[in-house]
This record gives C-alpha cells, sequence and structure tokens, in this order.
C-alpha cells in the first residue's frame, strides 16, 4: 500500500500536525516548518522541537515498525535565481533557516519550487539557482535535511517545469547527493506531461528515469489540476473533480516502482475542510478496486 498522506496544519505548534494527520487517516504528512508566506519567524522552541520528536517517534509501534514519513514545504517567497539583491540573498537566509528547522525537526525533505528567473533567461536563471544552492550548503555543511526541488506548473518565468530543467540544476550543483525532487501531478499535466492516458504515464516514467532518476524523487504531491493539459496554470483539484481524472491517480498508487515514496494531497480543503479526508478515501477506493 503506498503512503498515503497530506499537507496538515501546524497551527499551535508543528508536533499538532500528527494528531491531524491521524484524524483524517494520513500515513505520510507534509507541514510548513515555518509561516509559509513571511520571510521572518521566530526559531522554533525547544520544547516544540522535542514535542514533534516524540509525537513522530509514537507513530511507531505495533503494524507500523517505521514512523510516519514526513516532509516540509517551503516558503514561497524564496526565489533562489531573482535577479533582485534583496530578494537573492532573503532567499538564501531564509532557504538555510528553514533546512535548519527540519535537521532539528529530523525532516529529511523540505520541498522548495526551483524559482522564477523574471526575465533574465532559462540558463542564468538555472545556473542561479545551483549557485544559490551551493552556497546553503556550504553555509548549511552539518545540515541534514536536503533540498527537494519541485516541478512546477511553468506560469510566468518559473522553471522547473520540464524535468530536465530539474536534472540541469542537480548537474550544476557541487553537491547533487545533498539535492532530491518532489514531483506534483497536477504541476506535471499542467506542463504538458498527459497522465491521463496509460501512453502519457509510461512516457513520463521514461522522462523521470533519462533526467532525475527515480531514486531521486523522494516524495510525490497528488493533486488534480483544475486547467487542462499544457495550460502552465497551477490550481489544484479535488482528486478525480479536475481535468486528471481519478484514473490517472489510480494508475499511479498502483505503480510498484513508487514503493513507500510518500505521497501527500495539496487539494482544496472545501468549507468543511475535510477535503484531504475525502481524498484519502477517494484514493484508498481506487486502490482497492483495480
Ligand atoms: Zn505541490
Ligand atoms: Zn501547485
Amino acid at each position: 500500500m503506498p503512503r498515503l498522506g497530506a499537507h496538515v496544519s501546524t497551527a499551535g505548534g508543528v508536533s499538532r500536525a500528527f494528531a491531524r494527520g491521524e484524524a483524517i487517516g494520513c500515513d505520510a504528512l507534509q507541514v510548513f516548518v515555518k509561516n509559509a508566506s513571511t520571510w521572518a519567524a521566530k526559531p522554533l522552541p525547544d520544547a516544540e522541537v522535542r514535542a514533534f520528536r516524540e509525537a513522530r517517534a509514537a507513530t511507531a509501534g505495533p503494524g507500523a515498525p517505521a514512523p510516519l514519513p514526513v516532509v516540509a514545504h517551503a516558503s514561497y517567497l524564496i526565489n533562489l535565481c531573482s535577479p533582485k539583491p534583496e530578494v537573492h540573498a532573503k532567499s538564501r537566509t531564509a532557504l538555510l533557516d528553514e533546512l535548519g528547522r527540519c535537521t532539528a525537526l529530523g525532516i529529511p525533505g523540505l520541498v522548495l519550487h526551483p524559482g522564477a528567473h523574471l526575465g533574465e533567461g532559462e540558463d542564468a536563471g538555472l545556473e542561479g539557482i545551483a549557485r544559490s544552492l551551493d552556497a546553503v550548503h556550504q553555509e548549511g555543511a552539518d545540515l541534514s535535511a536536503r533540498v527537494l526541488l519541485e516541478n512546477t506548473a511553468g506560469q510566468g518565468t518559473v522553471l522547473g517545469s520540464k524535468l530536465a530543467q530539474l536534472a540541469r540544476i542537480l548537474a550544476l550543483v557541487d553537491a547533487p547527493e545533498r539535492v532530491g525532487v518532489c514531483l506534483d501531478t497536477c504541476h506535471a499535466f499542467a506542463a504538458g506531461y498527459d497522465l491521463r492516458t496509460d501512453d502519457g504515464y509510461a512516457a513520463f516514467m521514461d522522462e523521470i528515469e533519462a533526467t532525475i532518476g527515480l531514486p531521486r524523487v523522494a516524495a510525490l504531491h497528488l493533486n488534480d489540476s483544475v486547467f487542462d493539459l499544457g495550460s502552465a496554470k497551477d490550481r489544484h483539484a479535488t482528486i478525480g473533480e479536475g481535468m486528471l481524472g481519478a484514473e490517472a491517480f489510480a494508475r499511479l498508487i498502483h505503480d510498484p516502482r513508487w514503493g513507500d515514496v510518500p505521497m501527500v494531497l495539496e487539494t482544496p480543503l472545501g468549507d468543511d475542510e475535510l477535503g484531504h479526508q475525502r481524498d484519502l478515501v477517494t484514493l484508498r477506493a481506487l486502490r482497492a478496486l483495480r
């Protein structure tokens, strides 16, 4: 059975994520380790770090030999290739801070949107991202958490919509072993990868093998898409209610090549805030059906 879960709120403290995840049936979690829409944040209190580690350890037990897999998602403000010096500097500092938080919490991967070149061009952007990652790796030599570069829908000047662009960043960084990848189904579809069909999915998997390599993929984001194939628009839909449709997810969660890579939802919560719970039920029903 794949590790299906969701992005959960950390309101009231990061350790609260586990109770929230358990309540909706998560076998994997994604969290923010600070407010995702602000630059500055107070350090994590030691007590909160302890509470998080204890709550995570408690998820292992009879029937669950390993603790729950957790990934973090970085702030949306970070742009490692911003041509604006202030944003560029703040981005590196913020990424270093977030990797430090993840390391303290024992979270191995921090999902990051690679960046937007804002008119400087693709080559300069990819190079800038790699140099920023190098700088962060150098300054954070002791940090165990890795950046997981996420594929994007390709809106505007955003980089990372093509797997080859992620592969290029990996080829350019000094320490590629410190960088993984997170793949988002909505973003891939919006970027032109047709995950609706057997052939399209097979071609996507082949391209993963030919570019970043499957072992590099440390997390998946399962999101349906409001907009159509190749739209370059990033708007997530409820599983089965978007342009991707349920069959695309049935195919993916039955693919044994994903092994125990955590698969987390970032779908709309809806007015009752129960969207993720419903989507997990949908995915598990798809799993049982095939
Ligand atoms: Zn995502
Ligand atoms: Zn998205």
